[in-house]
């Protein structure tokens, strides 16, 4: 754990006192030669995939603020939710362990039985403890009453719990992750070097984190969500109550563009057209995307690219375009984006020359 010392341009902002060192930053920032791209695009990519091994993607970064509260307030045990496949639960769990902490994690899940698949074999080799939920459980009635049950039993046992908001989006503390992250970018350029970021949004907080330093920070950057869950109208909401809480005299509208359409049928519901993609771009670029965030924000971006002006909701303010990739490799691999490969391997029949053999 180390002190904190924010960035000149948010001392307006109420800042953590202390963070812990969890992610392998600075991420890389590389051109990035996606098929597919109009003429007259260029796209550059930021790694935050490569934020760490088991403990990465974007939730490393706000747990780096959450978990410095928590160890402050003396927590045992942390307390999460999320997805069957929580990218968020899972990074807990590992950072958790890495400190010293327990996790309990209340998770979504429409089976009772699940496979010990991606996060969650993660989850479970960090042992974890997973309480499920029915895959519609609503957060306030279900939700939110499990982990209140789960942190009134663990203080009668003599832990002190804590509770890690939804994907570690909060406006005061979760929100620092992305706000730093700022920092990190203008170090590498990003302002001088781009006119646009796009990324994917779930819970809303690593938006929320890069939208308000870039109002800070009075950038020329615009910075474009594609919700995967919700939709355009729940983001901004969220991001002006963000913005109330921290006291800043905007509104979201006026400092962020989101592009609706793009979740399909559902927050982590794939249609083939999402996976045919992600498999387009991993077997073309060496760059994985993940089925329920990076994958569907992605494909988003070179459709609107290629619509016509008419229809097309992105409005770029210019032409360098910067993705901001999120993370969730170990998503991908739950098993259901294999299933869709038609023909995963091809076996090449081996001939040894004859000059070789022995
Ligand atoms: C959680 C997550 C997101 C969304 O981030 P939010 O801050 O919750 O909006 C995007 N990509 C990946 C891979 C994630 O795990």
């Amino acid at each position: 754990m180390v002190p904190y010392v924010p960035p000149s341009w948010a001392h307006a902002l109420p800042a953590p006192s202390h963070r812990i060192l969890l992610a392998a930053v600075p991420t890389p920032i590389h051109a990035w030669k996606l098929s597919g791209l109009p003429q007259g695009i260029s796209l550059v990519i930021k790694r935050d995939d490569l934020t760490g091994s088991a403990l990465t993607g974007n939730k490393v970064r706000k747990l780096e603020f959450i978990l410095a509260d928590a160890l402050r307030r003396g927590a045992t045990t942390l307390i999460t939710c999320g997805g069957s496949q929580s990218n968020h639960a899972r990074a807990t769990a590992v950072a958790a362990r890495e400190l010293g902490m327990d996790t309990h994690m209340v998770l979504r899940s429409n089976v009772p039985e699940l496979e010990l698949t991606g996060n969650l074999f993660l989850d479970t080799l960090t042992r974890a403890r997973v309480h499920l939920v029915g895959g519609r459980a609503p957060y306030v009635s279900a939700i939110l009453p499990k982990m209140q049950e789960i942190e009134a039993k663990l203080k009668e046992e003599g832990k002190v719990p804590y509770v890690v908001p939804v994907g570690g989006s909060d406006p005061l503390i979760g929100i620092w992750g992305y706000l730093d992250a700022w920092e990190e970018m203008i170090k590498q350029g990003v302002l001088d070097k781009v006119d646009d970021i796009v990324l994917a949004c779930g819970s809303g907080g690593t938006l929320a984190g890069l939208v308000i330093a870039n109002y800070l920070t009075e950038s020329k950057v615009r910075i474009h969500g594609f919700p995967v869950s919700d939709n355009a109208q729940y983001f901004f909401s969220h991001i002006d109550s963000t913005l109330q809480a921290l006291r800043l005299p905007v509104k979201a509208s006026e400092i962020v563009s989101f592009v609706d359409g793009y979740k399909g049928e559902g927050y982590a519901i794939s249609k083939p057209e999402h996976l045919a993609f992600i498999a387009e771009v991993a077997g073309t670029t060496g760059i994985f995307l993940d089925p329920v965030y990076t994958g569907k924000a992605c494909f988003g971006l070179v459709q609107e690219l290629n619509s016509p002006p008419a229809t097309r909701q992105l409005q770029l303010k210019g032409t360098r375009v910067m993705f901001l990739h999120t993370g969730g490799l170990i998503g991908l691999m739950d098993g259901t984006v294999q299933q869709t490969l038609v023909s995963p391997v091809v076996v090449v029949p081996t001939v040894v020359p004859a000059a070789v053999q022995t």
